[in-house]
């Protein structure tokens, strides 16, 4: 049978890694590409998600047996604190077109991408896929979090009423080639990698934002797009699997900065910006679920992981996504 995998988001991180496993993974792998398959990677400028009209135009264009639903508005921590009500509203609008469209095209399958910015702020560690609902998100990303935890609300709902097999995903902190690399909106990985070329480049101060103390949990792009894949084809029930290195893989972000000071041949001091946000202090989450389904998984080590991806970075500055606030000369 033919099936027709639909990515929404397909030209962002997540997505671009998915098209990278998708034509690369050799035949017979667990995650390749299957015979009859097509794969569509969709971008915003092909249909704009938050217009329900558009979106129905997506679907009658390709009619995807499939779809893995990454397209969102995505943001580090300080674009999150600006934009509540636009992360609330523009994935509300995204998520409810998206599943919707789905239903009334009768899509067998539907993995919509959460984040562990949803889990509740004050919750018993680690984070599992039961505590989703278990109390309000932290105050810095209440926004965006609502908007993603309302998901999981919809899917159960399309299941009770009309039997959808909707499901979702849950990752934390990803990075890898084709990060947003913006200096102030986008995640740390990114926006620190540029930040530490810019003072490697002009002999520049290297300032990390807040005390360098919280903890976070990052995932490769290459091994969730695995990951992803694996759930399209083995994973067939409503209730979330957080897609995660293990709990006890946290990593400061002063780690963070050290690793990126390496991989980038930094070789002067850096400071920390006290006066910036931290965020939550830290959200680990358990991959129990993940690797008792799968019976095991092995994730790329963090240090190779980000030399991919710094190396990426260095050599692909004149296409990459760097925001409005970088000067590419
Ligand atoms: P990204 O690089 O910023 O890509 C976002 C994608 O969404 C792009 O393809 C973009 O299309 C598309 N998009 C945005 N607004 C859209 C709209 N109105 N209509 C249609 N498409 C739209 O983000 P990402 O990091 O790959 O994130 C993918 C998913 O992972 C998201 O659901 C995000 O919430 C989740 N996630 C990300 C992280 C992380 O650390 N990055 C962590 C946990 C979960 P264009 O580029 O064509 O505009
Ligand atoms: P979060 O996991 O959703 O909080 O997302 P981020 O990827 O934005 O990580 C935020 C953490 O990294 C906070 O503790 C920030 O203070 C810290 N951080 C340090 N420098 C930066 C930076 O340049 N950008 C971002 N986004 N966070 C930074």
């Amino acid at each position: 049978m033919s099936n027709v995998v639909l990515v929404t988001g397909g030209t962002g991180l997540v997505g671009k890694a998915i098209k990278h496993i998708v034509d690369t993974e050799p035949e017979g792998s667990r995650f390749g590409k299957r015979d009859g398959e097509t794969w569509i990677f969709a971008s915003s400028s092909e249909a704009d998600l938050r217009d329900p009209a558009q979106t129905r135009q997506l679907y009658e264009k390709y009619k995807p047996t499939h779809v893995i639903h990454l397209a969102a508005l995505v943001g580090g921590l300080f674009k999150n604190m600006k934009y509540k009500l636009t992360f609330l509203r523009d994935n509300i609008l995204i998520n409810d077109n998206v599943l919707h469209a789905a239903y009334e095209h009768k899509t067998t399958k539907v993995i919509s991408c959460l984040s562990t910015c949803v889990f509740p702020d004050k919750v018993q560690y680690p984070l599992d896929e039961t505590k989703i609902h278990s109390g309000p998100p932290h105050e810095s990303n209440f926004g965006y979090a609502h908007a993603k935890r309302m998901v999981d609300v919809q899917n159960h709902a399309y299941k009770e009423e009309f039997g959808c097999n909707f499901t979702s995903a849950i990752p934390t902190n990803v990075f890898g080639p084709h990060d947003n690399f913006d200096l102030e909106d986008s995640h740390v990985i990114p926006g620190l990698i540029h930040k530490c070329y810019l003072a490697k480049k002009n002999d520049t101060p290297f300032v990390v934002a807040g005390t360098g103390k919280p903890l976070r949990q990052f995932i490769f792009s290459h091994d969730l797009a695995k990951l992803f894949i694996w759930m399209l084809r083995e994973y067939d029930d409503v209730e979330p699997v957080i897609l995660s290195v293990g709990e006890d893989e946290e990593v400061s972000i002063k780690a963070v900065a050290d690793a990126i000071v390496n991989a980038v041949g930094f070789e002067g001091e850096y400071t920390f910006d006290t006066t910036r946000a931290d965020g939550q202090f830290r959200k680990p989450a358990s991959n129990k679920k993940l690797l008792t389904l799968m019976g095991g998984f092995e994730f790329t080590p963090f240090d190779k992981a980000l030399d991919i991806t710094v190396k990426w970075f260095l050599e692909n500055y004149h296409n990459a996504r760097i925001g409005s606030l970088a000067n590419r000369s």
